[in-house]
């Protein structure tokens, strides 16, 4: 994965317009500010958006454009909860922070709603997801999960839909039962994030592209370093994911680059898309290497899926999503896909998000291991009351133990190979 890589050509970047701000300069020279903030997806323009609003000086530098990593490329999907289970982190930090995450999850879901309407986020949100059962097993889950849900964590807006019931849902045989909810649902990514990065800089954030970090100085006034210019500030905040590598090593170690790839259909008609998913809700299946679909405003089928280890796009990408996505509808054997692109999920050992400090004043956020839609801007909002002074929230991330991934850069790939593999065969079961 290098920021060199050249910009997909995505059903988002095609229909997304003409970028906000498509005008903005390159850093070049030194450039005074209270906050730096590196990196232009969903978390570093929420956090930039949300210091700006509390009257803090901004810079935010992006390496290529805003949306250019996985906030502009990703499924779309905005869904509750860590990309991890609710028991996996009671074991990691007990019942009360357990709680505590699930509840800024939700809270995720409201701020993405409010940053929406606030600030006129033309993004073509819809409402409603559903994660659906391939096989008996996930059944037993789904039930396990919407009486977790439910009575440990007060979230009613779930319901566990048998076959017949979900039929209204998603017309695909594939699928034995599912878990409605909601208050999830599905936008355009790479129109949501630009909206946020319009909304910070309407409140006084500068943001500079094609500006790439290569390395920053600590100390009360840090520097942040691009090729031709400065930034020197109070408080640093790095929020470039899986690209972020040599600049900050301590915790680039902690998360790896997984692709993961998505496939546009050219546009159904409207009575056959109704027909596939009634309800237009979002749909992911319960594999650990899921199948993830939804229909985009134009009526596109998005089908996302499978998983690289190796950083390579397999080849005949399309090819291969399109069989995917047949097994689940195969009655659009006659659709053309139209576009395949592929992004980087920055997936951690325990596939928590990993929030923290290098320095009192140098803060991350990182981590989302493919579920981070709604977790980034809530992030970017609790990294924004930490540098004005109110950590506990953030804290509560922070609080969360992660391991580096073992062996170094060599061992890291083959570690995560058998990690897959081991996955794989679980998927089967
Ligand atoms: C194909 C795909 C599908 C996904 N589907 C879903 C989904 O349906 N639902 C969900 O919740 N999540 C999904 N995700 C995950 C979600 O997209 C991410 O968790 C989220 O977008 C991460 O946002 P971010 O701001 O942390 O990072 P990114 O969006 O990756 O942004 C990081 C930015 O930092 C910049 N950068 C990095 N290094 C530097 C540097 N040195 N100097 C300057 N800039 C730098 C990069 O250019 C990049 O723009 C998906 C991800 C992918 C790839």
């Amino acid at each position: 994965m290098r920021l060199s890589d050249p910009i997909p050509r995505s059903y988002y970047v095609d229909s997304a317009g003409r970028p906000a701000g498509s005008d903005r300069e390159p850093l070049r020279g030194d450039y005074e500010t209270d906050v730096a903030v590196v990196g232009g997806g969903i978390a570093g323009c929420s956090a930039a958006l949300h210091l700006a609003k509390r009257g803090y000086r901004v810079a935010l530098v992006e390496a290529r454009q805003i949306g250019y990593g996985a906030s502009g490329r990703s499924g779309g999907q905005t869904i509750f909860g860590l990309a991890t289970s609710q028991q996996a982190l009671v074991a990691q930090v007990g019942r009360d922070d357990a709680r505590l995450l699930f509840d800024l999850s939700v809270e995720g879901l409201d701020l993405l709603q409010s940053l929406i309407r606030e600030h006129h986020i033309d993004c073509d949100y819809r409402p409603n997801h559903v994660h659906v059962a391939v096989k008996p097993r996930h059944v037993r889950e789904l039930a396990a999960w919407e009486r977790e849900l439910r009575e440990d964590y007060r979230y009613d807006s779930v319901s566990l839909l048998d076959r017949d019931q979900l039929r209204a849902h998603v017309a695909s045989d594939r699928y034995v039962a599912g878990l409605l909810d909601t208050r999830s649902g599905h936008l355009h990514p790479l129109k949501y994030t630009r909206g946020l990065s319009a909304a910070a800089e309407s409140h006084g954030a500068r943001i500079f592209e094609n500006t790439r970090v290569l390395r920053y100085t600590t100390g009360s006034h840090p520097q942040v370093h691009g090729e031709h210019g400065v930034l020197r500030c109070k408080h640093v905040i790095f929020c470039g994911s899986a690209y972020l590598g040599s600049v900050a090593p301590t915790i680039a170690r902690r998360i790896l680059g997984v692709g993961t790839y998505i496939v546009a259909t050219e546009p159904l008609a409207p009575e056959r898309a109704r027909k596939l998913l009634p309800s237009d809700a979002a749909i992911a299946d319960m594999n650990w290497i899921l199948d993830y679909f939804r229909l985009s405003a134009d009526r596109r089928l998005l089908f996302g899926g499978r998983v690289s280890y190796s950083a390579v796009e397999p080849r005949r990408l399309a090819a291969s999503m399109r069989s995917r996505l047949l097994q689940v509808f195969p009655s659009l054997n006659d659709v053309a896909v139209e576009r395949a692109w592929g992004g980087y999920l920055d997936i951690t050992m325990s596939r928590a998000p990993n929030f923290g400090r290098l320095a009192d004043n140098i803060y991350y956020l990182q981590g989302f291991s493919g579920h981070g839609l709604v977790l980034t801007a809530l992030g970017g909002k609790l990294v924004a009351e930490a540098v004005a002074g109110t950590a506990e929230r953030f804290d509560v991330f922070t609080r969360i133990p992660h391991r580096d991934f073992p062996g170094g850069a060599l061992m890291r790939r083959p570690a995560l190979v058998l990690a897959m593999l081991y996955y794989r065969l679980r998927d089967l079961l």
